[in-house]
């Protein structure tokens, strides 16, 4: 790696200038140097280094640190492409945009927020494509298997005929005479303040700095056709309501010579009839009835995969939550399953048949609830004897 230059002789300015000095300096070079207006030979790597150094002298945490131990001190976390990214012209002429070193010029600053609302991507040049998203709806028992599927994506390519250029194969693009190819027309102006420049888009040519003379027929001049194109995804088992994937350079194709846009893959997991999730475990409800309660019983519950036995024991109250280990959904990140839990309900009888209704009611007098039922002496005997078992069961 060569020597870097020093932060302050980049910018021109003395060890213990003031944050506006640096501003007031770095706005200055930044403008002079900027590769989309300036024609002297290596403008762009000059503009680079001040970036660079203006970003960093710019935050006193940095500033300090690099004071303190050099270069060393900043661990060339800043990658130059970042930074050239994080600053536009347009920005430098309206004075704003680079408070403490541009927001969008550190390193992996962009959040997925910003990708869609359009934080990103405002640099001159050929546009860095857009981003798209896409939303797949899937099964609560896909989001626990995982899968793999096909998507059928609108998006903007480049024209295979024409190669994105937008002339008709076998021709060129002919410089444009009004801004002789620089896409920009730029004036300046003398005030009482010194040198005004302004730039704007070149009108004849839409800022490309390209006249096309014979459009490519299959695009129309523009470069670009819009396809839809099938992708492979593949769901990670344990997936979760809301999660994407990001797909790197599978959106909008760029202009020419810059990169595709990703592809969001938006993942919404559709409600459960039967379950409901609380992260990697499932809560389910059962009913159960007032004898399998009091007696205890043996049930069979569905999971998302099948059924699963679940012992209820004897004298279970109406709500309580059972636990079984591991029948949960997967997790996405670490090993095993959550929990499937299950709440039963103790079901009250309806339509009794009479005999069920006998029954009850020796129950209930055997409870000390009710006045004797009209039951014969005969059928007494065995309503005794079940009650018998029942209250053995129940205690
Ligand atoms: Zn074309
Ligand atoms: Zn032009």
């Amino acid at each position: 790696m060569p020597d870097k230059k020093d932060y302050y002789e980049v910018l021109g300015v003395a060890k213990d200038s003031s944050e506006k000095d640096i501003k007031g300096a770095y706005r200055k070079l930044a403008m002079k140097y900027h590769p989309d207006r300036s024609e002297e030979a290596g403008a762009e790597e000059r503009f680079k280094e001040i970036s660079e150094a203006y970003a960093v002298l710019s935050d006193p945490e940095k500033r300090q640190k690099y004071d303190q131990f050099g270069h060393a001190g900043i661990n060339s976390q800043y990658s130059q492409e970042d930074l050239f990214r994080g600053v536009n012209f347009e920005d430098l002429l309206r004075g704003f945009g680079f408070g403490g070193g541009g927001a969008r010029a550190g390193p992996g600053g962009e959040s997925i927020f910003d990708m869609f609302f359009g934080g990103g991507g405002r640099s001159r040049g050929p546009a860095r494509g857009r981003d798209l998203r896409y939303d797949v709806n899937i099964t609560l028992e896909q989001a626990a298997s995982g899968l793999e599927s096909t998507i059928e994506v609108p998006r903007t390519e480049n024209c295979s005929t024409c190669k994105g250029s937008g002339a008709k194969p076998g021709t060129a693009p002919s410089v444009c005479g009004n801004c002789h190819g620089s896409g920009q027309i730029t004036r300046a102006q003398n005030t009482p303040f010194g040198q005004m420049v302004t730039a704007s888009p070149c009108p004849k040519c839409g800022g490309k700095g390209q006249i096309i003379t014979n459009p490519c027929g299959d695009c129309g001049g523009s470069g670009r056709v819009r396809k839809t194109r099938k992708i492979n995804i593949k769901i990670p088992a344990g997936i979760e309501d809301g999660q994407h994937l990001k797909l790197r350079s599978q959106g909008d194709a760029g202009g020419q010579g810059a990169d595709s846009g990703d592809l969001y893959v938006v993942i919404n997991v559709m409600p459960h009839p039967n379950f409901q999730r609380i992260e990697s475990d499932l809560l389910q409800e059962r009913a159960i009835s007032f004898t399998e309660a009091a007696l205890g019983a043996e049930i069979e519950v569905p999971t998302l995969t099948g059924r699963a036995k679940m012992k209820v024991p004897a004298g279970t109250q109406t709500g309580t939550v059972f636990r079984l280990r591991g029948k949960g959904m997967p997790r996405l990140q670490g090993i095993g399953s959550g929990d499937l839990h299950v709440k039963v309900n103790i079901k009250t009888p309806s339509a009794l048949t009479e005999r069920q209704r006998e029954l009850l009611e020796a129950l209930a007098l055997e409870f000390g609830e009710k006045r004797k039922a009209k039951s014969t002496e005969k059928e007494k005997s065995i309503i005794d004897k079940i009650v018998d078992e029942v209250k053995s069961a129940v205690q």
